[in-house]
Protein backbone atom coordinates (compact mmCIF):
# COMPACT_ATOMS: atom_id res chain seq x y z
CA UNK A 1 0.00 0.00 0.00
CA UNK A 2 1.12 3.77 -1.22
CA UNK A 3 0.19 5.98 1.57
CA UNK A 4 0.92 9.10 -0.59
CA UNK A 5 -1.57 7.80 -2.91
CA UNK A 6 -4.48 7.71 -0.18
CA UNK A 7 -5.42 10.81 -0.29
CA UNK A 8 -5.34 11.63 3.40
CA UNK A 9 -4.39 15.31 3.06
CA UNK A 10 -7.46 15.90 1.02
CA UNK A 11 -9.56 13.81 3.08
CA UNK A 12 -8.74 15.28 6.64
CA UNK A 13 -8.73 19.14 4.37
CA UNK A 14 -12.37 18.24 3.40
CA UNK A 15 -13.63 17.52 6.48
CA UNK A 16 -11.76 20.73 8.12
CA UNK A 17 -15.28 22.28 9.17
CA UNK A 18 -16.40 19.64 10.94
CA UNK A 19 -12.96 19.16 12.96
CA UNK A 20 -12.94 23.02 13.98
CA UNK A 21 -17.16 22.84 14.89
CA UNK A 22 -15.82 19.69 16.77
CA UNK A 23 -12.66 21.27 18.64
CA UNK A 24 -15.36 24.28 19.35
CA UNK A 25 -17.81 21.82 20.57
CA UNK A 26 -15.65 20.70 22.88
CA UNK A 27 -13.76 24.05 24.41
CA UNK A 28 -17.61 25.16 25.17
CA UNK A 29 -18.08 22.28 27.23
CA UNK A 30 -16.04 23.34 30.54
CA UNK A 31 -14.28 20.31 31.92
CA UNK A 32 -12.18 21.30 34.87
CA UNK A 33 -10.15 18.08 36.26
CA UNK A 34 -12.07 17.09 38.98
CA UNK A 35 -15.56 18.17 38.46
CA UNK A 36 -17.13 14.68 37.49
CA UNK A 37 -20.38 16.76 36.56
CA UNK A 38 -19.00 18.47 34.17
CA UNK A 39 -16.29 15.89 32.96
CA UNK A 40 -19.34 13.91 32.32
CA UNK A 41 -20.85 16.30 30.10
CA UNK A 42 -17.64 16.66 28.28
CA UNK A 43 -17.10 13.08 27.57
CA UNK A 44 -20.79 12.24 26.37
CA UNK A 45 -19.92 14.78 23.93
CA UNK A 46 -16.24 13.47 23.32
CA UNK A 47 -18.42 10.04 23.02
CA UNK A 48 -21.07 10.91 20.65
CA UNK A 49 -17.65 12.01 18.47
CA UNK A 50 -16.53 8.34 18.85
CA UNK A 51 -19.76 6.81 18.09
CA UNK A 52 -19.80 8.88 14.92
CA UNK A 53 -16.52 7.31 14.30
CA UNK A 54 -18.15 4.04 14.10
CA UNK A 55 -15.96 3.34 18.01
CA UNK A 56 -18.37 2.02 20.26
CA UNK A 57 -17.24 3.60 23.69
CA UNK A 58 -16.97 2.66 27.19
CA UNK A 59 -16.95 4.09 29.91
CA UNK A 60 -14.43 3.52 32.73
CA UNK A 61 -15.18 5.23 36.12
CA UNK A 62 -12.91 6.35 39.15
CA UNK A 63 -14.48 8.11 41.93
CA UNK A 64 -13.83 11.79 42.05
CA UNK A 65 -12.78 11.47 38.47
CA UNK A 66 -15.76 10.95 36.50
CA UNK A 67 -15.27 8.23 33.74
CA UNK A 68 -12.03 7.80 31.92
CA UNK A 69 -13.06 7.02 27.85
CA UNK A 70 -11.92 3.80 25.53
CA UNK A 71 -13.11 2.94 22.93
CA UNK A 72 -11.71 0.44 19.43
CA UNK A 73 -11.33 1.13 16.22
CA UNK A 74 -10.39 -2.65 14.11
CA UNK A 75 -9.75 -5.65 14.80
CA UNK A 76 -6.31 -6.47 13.85
CA UNK A 77 -3.73 -8.48 16.21
CA UNK A 78 -1.46 -5.35 16.86
CA UNK A 79 -2.80 -2.37 18.87
CA UNK A 80 -1.84 0.98 18.83
CA UNK A 81 -2.40 3.70 21.33
CA UNK A 82 -3.75 6.54 21.06
CA UNK A 83 -3.90 9.32 24.21
CA UNK A 84 -5.55 12.14 25.13
CA UNK A 85 -7.41 13.50 27.84
CA UNK A 86 -10.54 16.39 28.27
CA UNK A 87 -9.63 17.94 31.68
CA UNK A 88 -8.54 20.91 31.75
CA UNK A 89 -6.69 23.55 34.07
CA UNK A 90 -9.81 25.99 33.63
CA UNK A 91 -12.65 26.52 36.04
CA UNK A 92 -16.34 26.67 35.45
CA UNK A 93 -17.29 30.22 34.65
CA UNK A 94 -13.89 30.91 32.71
CA UNK A 95 -15.68 30.77 29.52
CA UNK A 96 -17.66 33.85 30.32
CA UNK A 97 -14.04 35.86 30.24
CA UNK A 98 -12.68 33.65 27.57
CA UNK A 99 -15.51 32.86 24.64
CA UNK A 100 -14.14 30.31 22.06
CA UNK A 101 -14.33 32.77 19.05
CA UNK A 102 -12.27 32.41 15.58
CA UNK A 103 -9.99 35.42 15.13
CA UNK A 104 -7.36 35.91 12.70
CA UNK A 105 -7.15 31.95 11.64
CA UNK A 106 -7.31 30.80 15.04
CA UNK A 107 -9.39 28.79 17.73
CA UNK A 108 -9.91 31.02 20.81
CA UNK A 109 -10.76 29.46 23.79
CA UNK A 110 -10.03 27.35 27.25
CA UNK A 111 -8.94 23.76 26.33
CA UNK A 112 -8.78 23.97 22.93
CA UNK A 113 -5.04 23.33 22.85
CA UNK A 114 -4.31 21.53 25.37
CA UNK A 115 -6.46 19.48 24.33
CA UNK A 116 -9.62 19.63 22.89
CA UNK A 117 -8.31 19.61 19.21
CA UNK A 118 -5.91 16.92 20.21
CA UNK A 119 -9.13 14.87 20.80
CA UNK A 120 -10.51 16.02 17.70
CA UNK A 121 -6.86 15.31 15.63
CA UNK A 122 -7.05 11.89 17.27
CA UNK A 123 -10.94 10.70 16.05
CA UNK A 124 -10.69 12.17 12.38
CA UNK A 125 -6.98 10.29 12.06
CA UNK A 126 -8.43 6.91 12.76
CA UNK A 127 -11.96 7.67 10.77
CA UNK A 128 -9.85 8.01 7.61
CA UNK A 129 -7.10 5.50 8.40
CA UNK A 130 -9.90 3.02 8.98
CA UNK A 131 -10.93 2.05 5.56
CA UNK A 132 -7.04 1.01 4.96
CA UNK A 133 -6.28 -0.67 8.12
CA UNK A 134 -4.52 -4.26 8.29
CA UNK A 135 -4.07 -5.82 10.93
CA UNK A 136 -4.03 -2.88 13.69
CA UNK A 137 -6.48 -1.99 16.26
CA UNK A 138 -6.56 1.39 17.77
CA UNK A 139 -7.58 2.00 20.85
CA UNK A 140 -8.46 5.56 21.99
CA UNK A 141 -8.19 6.46 26.09
CA UNK A 142 -9.08 9.65 26.65
CA UNK A 143 -9.24 10.30 31.08
CA UNK A 144 -10.27 12.77 33.22
CA UNK A 145 -7.17 13.79 35.32
CA UNK A 146 -4.36 14.46 33.37
CA UNK A 147 -3.58 18.13 34.62
CA UNK A 148 -3.88 16.88 38.51
CA UNK A 149 -0.80 14.01 37.59
CA UNK A 150 -3.47 11.26 36.34
CA UNK A 151 -3.95 9.53 39.97
CA UNK A 152 -6.79 7.03 38.92
CA UNK A 153 -5.93 6.33 35.10
CA UNK A 154 -1.62 5.43 35.38
CA UNK A 155 -2.93 1.88 35.89
CA UNK A 156 -5.29 2.20 32.72
CA UNK A 157 -2.78 3.76 30.67
CA UNK A 158 -0.05 1.80 31.58
CA UNK A 159 -2.13 -1.64 31.21
CA UNK A 160 -3.08 -0.26 27.91
CA UNK A 161 0.50 0.94 26.92
CA UNK A 162 1.92 -2.85 27.55
CA UNK A 163 -0.88 -4.57 24.92
CA UNK A 164 0.30 -1.67 22.27
CA UNK A 165 2.88 -1.45 19.71
CA UNK A 166 3.05 2.09 19.48
CA UNK A 167 1.14 4.93 21.63
CA UNK A 168 0.27 7.96 20.08
CA UNK A 169 -0.35 11.37 22.11
CA UNK A 170 -2.36 13.89 21.16
CA UNK A 171 -0.85 17.15 23.32
CA UNK A 172 -0.45 19.99 21.90
CA UNK A 173 2.95 20.41 19.33
CA UNK A 174 5.97 22.64 19.71
CA UNK A 175 5.43 25.41 17.88
CA UNK A 176 5.91 24.81 13.77
CA UNK A 177 3.74 21.62 14.53
CA UNK A 178 7.72 20.01 15.87
CA UNK A 179 6.76 16.98 17.81
CA UNK A 180 7.56 15.87 21.18
CA UNK A 181 10.46 13.10 21.93
CA UNK A 182 11.90 13.77 25.07
CA UNK A 183 10.14 15.28 28.37
CA UNK A 184 10.93 15.70 31.34
CA UNK A 185 10.09 13.05 34.76
CA UNK A 186 8.78 15.61 37.60
CA UNK A 187 8.89 15.35 41.23
CA UNK A 188 6.64 17.16 43.59
CA UNK A 189 7.45 17.39 47.41
CA UNK A 190 6.74 19.10 49.98
CA UNK A 191 9.07 19.27 53.14
CA UNK A 192 7.57 20.38 56.37
CA UNK A 193 10.27 20.98 59.01
CA UNK A 194 9.29 21.19 62.84
CA UNK A 195 12.04 23.35 65.45
CA UNK A 196 11.40 24.34 68.59
CA UNK A 197 10.15 27.68 69.60
CA UNK A 198 11.30 30.13 71.81
CA UNK A 199 11.45 33.77 72.69
CA UNK A 200 14.31 35.39 70.16
CA UNK A 201 15.45 37.80 72.66
CA UNK A 202 15.32 35.90 75.98
CA UNK A 203 16.31 32.80 75.30
CA UNK A 204 17.04 32.08 71.70
CA UNK A 205 19.60 29.50 72.54
CA UNK A 206 16.78 27.66 73.76
CA UNK A 207 15.07 27.30 70.31
CA UNK A 208 15.35 25.65 67.15
CA UNK A 209 14.21 27.47 64.44
CA UNK A 210 12.72 25.76 61.41
CA UNK A 211 12.77 28.49 59.00
CA UNK A 212 16.84 28.75 59.66
CA UNK A 213 16.95 24.88 59.19
CA UNK A 214 14.31 25.01 55.66
CA UNK A 215 16.66 27.52 54.42
CA UNK A 216 19.29 25.10 54.78
CA UNK A 217 17.54 22.65 53.39
CA UNK A 218 16.99 24.78 50.37
CA UNK A 219 20.51 25.21 49.77
CA UNK A 220 21.57 21.12 50.12
CA UNK A 221 18.48 20.71 47.64
CA UNK A 222 19.97 23.68 45.34
CA UNK A 223 23.20 22.22 45.22
CA UNK A 224 21.91 18.69 43.76
CA UNK A 225 20.91 20.28 40.54
CA UNK A 226 22.89 19.06 37.61
CA UNK A 227 21.02 21.38 34.89
CA UNK A 228 23.55 20.18 32.42
CA UNK A 229 21.85 16.65 32.45
CA UNK A 230 18.68 18.04 32.50
CA UNK A 231 17.71 18.06 36.22
CA UNK A 232 16.78 21.46 38.18
CA UNK A 233 15.12 21.78 41.36
CA UNK A 234 12.38 24.78 42.11
CA UNK A 235 11.38 25.47 45.77
CA UNK A 236 8.47 27.32 44.35
CA UNK A 237 6.61 27.92 47.94
CA UNK A 238 7.54 29.02 51.27
CA UNK A 239 5.98 29.61 54.93
CA UNK A 240 6.72 29.67 58.31
CA UNK A 241 7.02 31.15 61.52
CA UNK A 242 4.79 33.49 63.43
CA UNK A 243 6.01 36.85 64.64
CA UNK A 244 9.64 37.85 64.16
CA UNK A 245 10.66 37.75 67.87
CA UNK A 246 9.60 34.22 67.93
CA UNK A 247 11.98 31.43 67.11
CA UNK A 248 9.69 29.75 64.68
CA UNK A 249 8.18 26.16 65.09
CA UNK A 250 7.54 25.60 62.13
CA UNK A 251 7.90 26.41 58.16
CA UNK A 252 6.85 24.26 55.18
CA UNK A 253 8.22 24.10 51.42
CA UNK A 254 6.52 23.18 47.93
CA UNK A 255 9.53 22.26 45.75
CA UNK A 256 9.14 21.01 41.99
CA UNK A 257 12.04 18.49 40.54
CA UNK A 258 12.54 18.08 36.65
CA UNK A 259 15.08 15.51 35.63
CA UNK A 260 15.40 14.08 31.78
CA UNK A 261 17.02 10.53 32.58
CA UNK A 262 15.42 8.40 34.90
CA UNK A 263 19.33 7.32 36.52
CA UNK A 264 18.75 11.16 37.55
CA UNK A 265 15.47 10.64 39.10
CA UNK A 266 16.60 8.01 41.47
CA UNK A 267 20.09 10.19 42.49
CA UNK A 268 17.33 12.90 43.35
CA UNK A 269 15.06 10.57 45.17
CA UNK A 270 17.78 9.16 47.28
CA UNK A 271 19.42 12.36 47.69
CA UNK A 272 16.04 13.64 49.31
CA UNK A 273 15.67 10.45 51.41
CA UNK A 274 19.08 11.30 52.68
CA UNK A 275 19.08 14.73 54.05
CA UNK A 276 19.25 15.19 57.57
CA UNK A 277 18.70 17.97 59.83
CA UNK A 278 21.36 20.50 60.53
CA UNK A 279 20.18 20.74 64.25
CA UNK A 280 19.65 17.19 65.90
CA UNK A 281 16.61 19.00 67.93
CA UNK A 282 14.73 19.88 63.89
CA UNK A 283 12.62 16.60 62.76
CA UNK A 284 12.46 16.88 58.51
CA UNK A 285 8.82 15.32 57.36
CA UNK A 286 8.22 14.80 53.74
CA UNK A 287 5.82 14.12 51.51
CA UNK A 288 4.95 13.93 47.43
CA UNK A 289 7.43 12.34 45.25
CA UNK A 290 7.84 11.47 41.39
CA UNK A 291 4.84 12.01 39.83
CA UNK A 292 5.62 10.88 36.33
CA UNK A 293 9.08 9.51 35.27
CA UNK A 294 11.12 11.24 32.10
CA UNK A 295 10.04 10.37 28.37
CA UNK A 296 13.81 9.46 27.16
CA UNK A 297 14.32 9.95 23.61
CA UNK A 298 15.28 6.14 23.55
CA UNK A 299 15.87 3.69 20.82
CA UNK A 300 12.28 2.91 20.83
CA UNK A 301 11.13 6.46 20.89
CA UNK A 302 13.79 7.29 17.78
CA UNK A 303 12.72 4.66 15.74
CA UNK A 304 8.45 5.43 15.74
CA UNK A 305 10.07 8.81 15.26
CA UNK A 306 11.58 7.90 11.91
CA UNK A 307 8.85 6.13 11.40
CA UNK A 308 6.35 9.02 11.60
CA UNK A 309 9.02 11.68 9.45
CA UNK A 310 8.81 8.72 6.59
CA UNK A 311 4.87 8.88 7.07
CA UNK A 312 4.88 13.04 6.99
CA UNK A 313 7.16 12.96 4.07
CA UNK A 314 4.98 10.63 2.53
CA UNK A 315 2.14 13.35 2.86
CA UNK A 316 4.51 16.15 1.58
CA UNK A 317 5.06 17.44 5.63
CA UNK A 318 8.71 17.74 7.35
CA UNK A 319 8.17 16.56 10.74
CA UNK A 320 10.48 16.86 13.18
CA UNK A 321 11.22 16.46 16.24
CA UNK A 322 12.12 18.39 20.04
CA UNK A 323 12.14 18.21 23.78
CA UNK A 324 10.40 20.34 26.73
CA UNK A 325 10.48 20.35 30.33
CA UNK A 326 7.17 19.59 30.85
CA UNK A 327 5.01 16.38 31.55
CA UNK A 328 2.23 14.37 30.65
CA UNK A 329 0.70 11.36 30.10
CA UNK A 330 3.49 10.13 27.50
CA UNK A 331 5.89 9.66 30.34
CA UNK A 332 4.37 6.64 31.70
CA UNK A 333 4.06 4.67 28.39
CA UNK A 334 7.27 5.53 27.25
CA UNK A 335 9.17 4.89 30.70
CA UNK A 336 7.49 1.41 30.10
CA UNK A 337 9.76 0.73 27.32
CA UNK A 338 6.66 1.31 24.50
CA UNK A 339 7.89 3.46 21.75
CA UNK A 340 5.61 6.64 22.77
CA UNK A 341 5.37 9.91 20.11
CA UNK A 342 3.77 13.19 22.34
CA UNK A 343 2.64 16.20 20.85
CA UNK A 344 0.87 14.71 17.72
CA UNK A 345 -1.95 17.67 18.74
CA UNK A 346 -2.72 21.06 17.52
CA UNK A 347 0.08 23.83 16.29
CA UNK A 348 -0.84 26.76 18.70
CA UNK A 349 -0.02 28.64 21.74
CA UNK A 350 -0.86 29.73 25.29
CA UNK A 351 -1.42 26.14 26.95
CA UNK A 352 -3.10 27.18 30.23
CA UNK A 353 -2.80 30.82 29.75
CA UNK A 354 -5.37 33.71 28.50
CA UNK A 355 -4.31 33.75 25.40
CA UNK A 356 -5.28 29.68 24.51
CA UNK A 357 -5.47 29.26 20.78
CA UNK A 358 -4.83 26.57 18.04
CA UNK A 359 -3.87 27.45 14.34
CA UNK A 360 -7.32 26.34 11.79
CA UNK A 361 -4.95 26.29 8.85
CA UNK A 362 -3.25 23.49 10.18
CA UNK A 363 -5.50 21.10 11.89
CA UNK A 364 -6.38 18.60 9.15
CA UNK A 365 -2.45 18.15 8.08
CA UNK A 366 -2.30 17.05 11.64
CA UNK A 367 -5.05 14.40 11.38
CA UNK A 368 -3.65 13.67 8.17
CA UNK A 369 -0.17 12.87 9.57
CA UNK A 370 -1.21 10.77 12.82
CA UNK A 371 -3.48 8.43 9.76
CA UNK A 372 -0.11 8.45 8.17
CA UNK A 373 1.66 7.00 11.15
CA UNK A 374 -1.06 4.37 11.67
CA UNK A 375 -0.93 3.50 8.67
CA UNK A 376 3.14 2.99 8.15
CA UNK A 377 2.96 1.39 11.30
CA UNK A 378 0.40 -1.55 10.06
CA UNK A 379 2.27 -1.67 7.46
CA UNK A 380 5.33 -2.33 8.82
CA UNK A 381 4.13 -5.45 10.74
ZN1 LIG B 1 -2.42 18.35 28.19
Amino acid sequence: MRIDALGLRDACANRRDSLVEATAGLARIESPSGDEAALGHCADAIAALLDGAGAPVERVPRSGAGAHLRATIGSGSRQVLLLGHFDTVWPIGTLAQMPVAIRDGRLHGPGTFDMKAGLAIAILAVTVARPHLRDLRVRCLFTTDEEIGSGTSRDLIEDEARASAAVLVFEPALPGGVLKTARKGVGTYRLDVRGISAHAGIAPEAGASAITELALQILAMHALQAPERGTTINAGVVAGGSRSNVVAEHAQAEIDVRVSEADEQARIEQAFAALAPHDPRVRLAWQGGFERPPLERGPHVQRLFALAREAGETLGLDVREGATGGASDGNFTAALGVPTLDGLGAIGDGAHARHEHVEIASLSDRAALAAAILLAIDARA
